[in-house]
């Protein structure tokens, strides 16, 4: 296999006492979307601060594109991609003229119009920034992340804050990132985003990975009680249990035995979201 686009060994990082990130391993391979998890306060700014060359680290080792962060120049930078949370923008230009304008920044920028397709602004190419919708802004930010034609791109909490439909167009263009070959690292607090959009995806607790895989195979779902209700002579029943398979059939064999109708019987399985907050729910914020 090729060498991962990041790389990251027993990174650590202290603010004085405090521990924010306790010994972190990852690798991101090239072409892929890397969804980076967890709830506030695990560390996952810091450790992106660190990727992207804006925080030291305490100790571990990081490589980015084949460079230390730390020690990346301005080639180095312009390979890279960033969409920080709150916007940049100017209110006062246009969709062109922003984009225009931090093209010019770099050696060898996307064409705008081509990015402004990219992104799903094509209708809105001469609106002012402050005319555009909350999701509209935050689509121009990622063609701002992409004018410099990056290999690859940070993207923080892209969806936080969106209804609906803003988020579904933003996955959207996302995914498009993966198709244009682009390697994707995003952070989020979603199960769902990431479990739509990653190839894989690392969740970490208090500054430390506690599960890391494909969204499909993440965390051992395999563990985690499943749930069997139903109605019995008009009362609700619900039970956990971790051996389903026996259980159901106790259940159901005694039904048929006493011809008992088990009404609305269901079955639920954990989902990614109870894997997630089986995970982290002993790392959040006290
Ligand atoms: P969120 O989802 O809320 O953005 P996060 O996972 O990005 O959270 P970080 O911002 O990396 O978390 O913070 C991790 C921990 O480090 C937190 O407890 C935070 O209070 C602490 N921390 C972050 N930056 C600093 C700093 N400059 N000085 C001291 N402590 C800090």
């Amino acid at each position: 296999m090729a060498d991962p686009v990041i790389s990251i060994r027993g990174l650590r990082k202290s603010y004085g006492e405090f521990e924010a990130v306790r010994g972190i391993d990852l690798d991101v391979q090239a072409g892929e979307v890397f969804a980076f998890l967890g709830p506030n306060g695990a560390g996952k700014t810091t450790t992106v601060e660190i990727l992207e060359g804006y925080r030291k680290r305490s100790g571990g080792e990081v490589s980015v594109l084949g460079e230390d962060p730390q020690h990346g120049d301005r080639g180095w930078r312009e390979r890279i991609g960033i969409v920080l949370q709150s916007c940049r923008l100017d209110p006062y230009l246009t969709v062109r003229e922003s984009l225009g304008l931090y093209a010019g920044y770099y050696r060898a920028p996307r064409p705008v119009d081509e990015v402004i397709e990219l992104v799903g602004l094509g209708g809105k190419a001469d609106a002012r920034a402050r005319g555009l919708s909350g999701g509209q802004q935050r689509r121009l930010d990622v063609g701002m992340a992409l004018i410099g034609d990056p290999e690859l791109l940070f993207l923080d909490e892209p969806t936080t804050g969106f209804d609906p439909s803003a988020r579904r167009q933003a996955w959207e263009t996302i995914a498009g990132l993966r198709d244009l070959g682009k390697t994707v690292f995003l952070t989020t607090h979603y199960m769902d985003e990431a479990q739509r959009l990653a190839d894989r995806v690392t969740i970490i607790s208090r500054g430390e990975v506690v599960a890391s895989g494909t969204p499909d195979d993440l965390g051992d779902r395999e563990s985690l009680p499943t749930t069997i209700s139903y109605r019995l002579g008009g009362e609700e029943v619900s039970v956990e249990t971790t051996d389903p398979v026996a259980d159901l059939h106790e259940l159901t064999g005694r039904a048929v035995e006493r011809k008992l109708e088990l009404e609305g019987l269901e079955v639920t399985r954990p989902n990614l979201e109870d894997v997630y907050l089986s995970l982290t729910s002993e790392g959040e914020d006290e």
